[in-house]
This record gives structure tokens, sequence and C-alpha cells, in this order.
């Protein structure tokens, strides 16, 4: 049987994203967004559900972060072979691109779940010899160039990902958009489905625009106005000409440009955001359209530390694809958990004393933060007052950070700089150590071997976040504004801690920023420093709850088995 064959069996959902974040080694991924769609593909190949995924092969990858000893950030890009993973089609597909017929063809790359269900993954590509050498490298950098390579990219993604598909014989059930990225879909769509002349008043009604919404799910991922794209309808000219009639696709995406977000909601019977908040926040940005919010998870095995694992296997067999079964934690014994958490916990300092000279021992209070590096996430609010830090900290905490910023995100450089630039300030106080290169692996150290898992970012702007979630999986307290997915996940002093207010009482941004430190810093002087020094009793049972009652539900399973029911067969 070939590959293909292998899922043309049976109807599909079809899952769109511009980035996948499966492992390492195919590093297709920048952040969040990336690896949420792995833990995705993972958690339906676990539950054996019929999906197929579409993302770009970006060989070249994101780029690989070089800080210099200034805190400088340079990009490197990622050479990496498909091959050596993937096998490739024989099937071509190709797509008009400013008059120039450019060829895709598909990687396909199987996830397989050691329970038996596999999820194929298709990484479409443009470089290839009978392509310009300028189209050859559109699908080479992921979220690289300027606005014109990002709506060639788009259409490679949702026209081509659309024709492959049918090329490679995949009947589609669904189709769920991961973000705007893949909105271009609907318009492949809304050609495959006209309607007969004949039967239509005039010619701008044969778009059978109520079949396509029918088929479309759409996810949105973020309240941040730049997080949208839009795209301008002479861009759209010179690259797609008359692909599709801008008087239609006005009235779909926006008079003015093209929003790629209103593209999706109007051609979708089902829309969500991320988590309760912001499929709040998301409906007031977006007024007439129904948001639903399903709020994501992680893959548990994927974000599960090796001791971790094994205390699982041993107390609760069966987890990794039944995490309700998290809810009998308390039948671990105090000391067994405790053990697994300085065994992860070991490794990372280990790991951060081999490639640093932070010196950082395993008894000190390790808090960790490790993001992208971008403006609302405030990764310097920790260091507002570094007399008031130093004076709570010396000799009690140990910080460690990682992220990578955009590369032409020149506030979150900045930022990176800046906490370069502090290590000096605190030498001989308080150790912090910067980590290069974030990614999956260092995320699997750093959330399982800190103690307190810091988040800082400016409400209502943090759609979800994950890597809490991560944390809870392994016990790590998470010590967080409320936004996001820890406004459902947080229990004052039961599973964590919050800083600062509820996002409904929040007054100005100037305000909020000292507000929030000011009980950042009480929170950690008052109840973190002292639990987890005198009161380690009480700190194990916040692990416990930690996993109870968040890993219990913030994972992927529960979160794609809400849209099989609520998106995917309704
Ligand atoms: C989980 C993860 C993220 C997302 O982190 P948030 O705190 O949710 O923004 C980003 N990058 C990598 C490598 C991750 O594993």
């Amino acid at each position: 049987m070939s590959i293909v064959e292998k899922f043309t069996n049976e109807q599909k959902i079809a899952y769109f994203s511009m980035e996948i974040g499966l492992r390492d080694d195919i590093p297709t991924f920048s952040g969040g967004l990336g690896v949420l769609a792995g833990d995705t593909i993972k958690s339906a190949a676990d539950l054996n559900l019929p999906l197929v995924a579409v993302t770009l092969i970006s060989r070249r990858g994101y780029f690989r972060q070089v800080i210099d000893e200034k805190g400088h950030q340079t990009e490197k890009p990622v050479e990496w072979e498909p091959s050596a993973l993937m096998t490739v089609e024989p099937d071509k597909v190709s797509i008009e691109i400013e008059g120039r017929t450019v060829y895709l063809q598909a990687w396909i790359y199987i996830v397989e779940s050691l329970r038996g269900g596999s999820v194929p993954v298709i990484f479409l590509d443009t470089d290839l010899p009978e392509n310009s050498p300028e189209d050859r490298e559109l699908t080479h950098y992921l979220y690289g160039g300027d606005k014109r390579y990002r709506i060639k990219q788009e259409a490679i993604l949702g026209i081509g990902g659309v024709r492959m598909l049918r090329r490679l014989g995949v009947e589609i059930k669904k189709y769920h958009m991961n973000e705007g990225h893949a909105a271009f879909l609907t318009l492949e769509l809304l050609h495959k489905y006209k309607k007969r002349i004949e039967d239509v008043w005039d010619e701008s009604h044969i778009w059978d625009i109520d079949s396509v919404k029918e088929l479309c799910v759409f996810t949105t991922h973020t309240p941040v106005e730049a997080g949208h794209d839009r795209f301008p309808y002479d861009l759209y000219k010179t690259v797609l000409n008359d692909y599709f009639p801008q008087t239609i696709l006005r009235k779909l995406a926006g008079d003015k440009d093209i929003n790629m977000t209103l593209l999706g909601l109007n051609l979708s019977n089902y829309v969500n955001g991320v988590a309760k908040m912001h499929g709040e926040v998301s409906q007031g940005m977006f007024p007439g359209y129904k948001i639903n919010s399903i709020t994501n998870g992680v893959h548990s095995f994927t974000w599960t530390s090796e001791g971790f694992k094994k205390i699982y296997d041993k107390y609760l067999p069966g987890w990794a694809n039944e995490p309700e079964l998290f809810v009998r934690v308390g039948a671990i014994p105090d000391e067994e958990i405790w053990e697994a958490h300085l065994k992860a916990k070991r490794m990372l300092i280990d790991y951060v004393n081999s490639i640093s000279d932070a010196g950082m021992d395993y008894e000190t209070l390790t808090i960790g933060f490790a993001r992208r590096a971008t403006a609302y996430k405030r990764a310097a609010l920790l260091f507002s007052d570094m007399e008031r830090l130093k004076k709570i900290g010396t000799g009690k905490i140990q910080i460690i950070y990682a992220g990578k910023a955009h590369p032409r995100d020149e506030d979150g450089k900045r930022l990176i700089e800046q906490i370069f630039s502090l290590k000096k300030a605190l030498k001989g106080k308080i150790r912090l150590v910067f980590i290069e290169n974030y990614n999956m692996e260092i995320a699997l150290k750093l959330v399982s071997g800190v103690d307190v898992w810091l988040n800082t970012p400016l409400r209502p702007l943090e759609a979800s976040g994950t890597s809490g979630m991560k944390a809870a999986h392994n016990g790590v307290l998470n010590f967080s504004v409320l936004d996001g997915w820890w406004i459902e996940g947080h229990i004052e002093g039961y599973t964590g801690w919050s800083i600062g207010p509820a996002p409904s009482l929040i007054q100005t941004e100037n305000n909020i920023n000292k507000i929030d430190a000011d009980d950042l810093y009480a929170k950690l002087e008052n109840k973190i420093i002292p639990t987890y020094y005198n009161d380690r009793k009480t700190w194990i049972r916040m692990m416990q709850n930690a996993i109870g009652k968040n890993a219990n539900y913030f994972n992927t399973h529960r979160m794609m088995l809400r849209y099989v029911t609520e998106a995917y067969i309704r």
C-alpha cells in the first residue's frame, strides 16, 4: 500500500497551519502557534482521528538564534534535509503567481502514535528545478520577507494546499484553518462550489458561500492587531491577478484591504478563540459573528519529563492517552513526586552550568521564563525594581530566561539585550542566565526543571499561552498574570499564584505595570519564597494540584475531543 493510499480510504479533517512544530529537527515553527499545531496532530494520532495536516516545508526553518555577549541577537538560517525524514510524492500541482506558473510538490511525514493511529502531514515545497530561482525560495523562510513574500506563501498554503489534497485523492470532510494565514483556501473552495449560471439571479450569486461555510472551521489565535494579516488589493492584483473577482472578495475580506481574519470569519460556520477570555475578547473585536471558545492544551506525553513519566506509568497507568487519570494524582507518594521533580531540576541545572558560567545550584528556588521575546509578554517586569528584587531575592532565587525575537521585532530584541545587561547588575546576588536558541528540547528542560514558571503578559493580549500547561504536567507551579488559560486554571495558593488583578479590574496601562510588579514582588517575598523553603509539604500539595487540576484538563486530548464534537462532526 502506498503512503497516500493509507490516508485516502476515509474522509479527513484537513488541518491547515502556516507553522507546525512536531520536533526540533523539523524546524518549521516559530513558537506557541506551531507547537500547538504539532501537539494537536499528535493527539489526533493517539485518538485515531481521521486528520491530515497541511503546512509549508520552510527549508531554512524559522532561524537559529545566536546571541553575542552584549545580548544582541542575530539570525542564522537552519539547514535541514527533508528527505532524511519524509518521502516526496511524484504528483505536482501548480498555482499562478505574478503571471508565472509555480509548481508545488508534497513531502509527507507520518506522525505515528504508539496506539496505532497515524496522521500524515503534507509539507508543500516550491524548491523545484522547473520554478524560477525567486519562486524556488517561496517555501524557504517561515514568516520571512515582506508582504509580497507573505501573500505568496499564504496563496501557496491555502490555494496550493487544497489543490494538493485533491491531487492526492484525499476526500475532505472539514477544512480547519489554524489562524488566518490559511484563509485563501476558502476562495479555492468557492471556485469548486460554483453554482450553475442558470440557477442564479446574476453572476455575483454564482459563488456558493453557504456550502463553503459548511465545510470550514476557523480558529483565531491572537487579540494583537498586528497578528491579523492584511494585504492591500493592489498587491493582491499584481500577485494573484484575477484569481478571484475583487468585487466579491471585497465583500468577504473587507473593502479597505484583504483582512485574512475577516475572510476566515465570513466563510466558516464554526469560529473559535483559544481560551474563554480570548473568545470574549475576539467577540468584542468582531461583533456580528458568533465566536466560541475551545481552550488550548498540550500533548501530555510530549511535555512530561522522564521522571514524571515513570511515576505516572507506575501509579496512573494509561495516563498518556487518558489524561483525566491525573485526577488520581493523590495516589502518588509525596517523596516520589519530589524526587521526580529533583531529577528534572538537576538535569536542567547541569545543562545551564555546562553552557554558561552561571554556577547555579540544585537547592535554590529556580524561576523560569521562556517564550517569544515580544513587547506584550513583558519579559522585564520581574526586573522593574532592581533594588527590591535584590532585597527579596539575594541568595534565595536563581532565574533562567530564553526566547527568540522575530527578526524585525526591534522591541523584542531590545528586551533580550536588557535582560543580558541585568546579569551584571545582579552579579554576586542573584544568578541569572539567558539560554540561546529556545526550542522544544530546551522548553521541556525548562518547564520541568524550574520550580516556578513565571508569565507576565499584558492583559488581555495573551490569547491562551501553553507553556504554563507544560509546567503543570511536571508539577511546576505557575506564577502568572490572570490572562489566557490561567484565568481558568488558577486557584490562588492551590494550583499556583496570580500576579495583579483580574482583567475586569484593570485601569490604565502605565498604572498596570506598577500594580503587577508590586504584586509580583509581594507574593514572591511573602508567599512563594517562604513556602518553598519552610513548608515543603504545602509546596508538594500544590504540585499535586497543578497535576490533578491543570494537567488533567489543559491537554490536547481534551481539546481535540471538543473540536470533534463542536466543530468537526456537527
Ligand atoms: C510551548 C512553546 C512556546 C509557547 O510558549 P508560551 O509561553 O505559551 O508563549 C513557544 N516556543 C516553544 C519552543 C514552546 O515549546
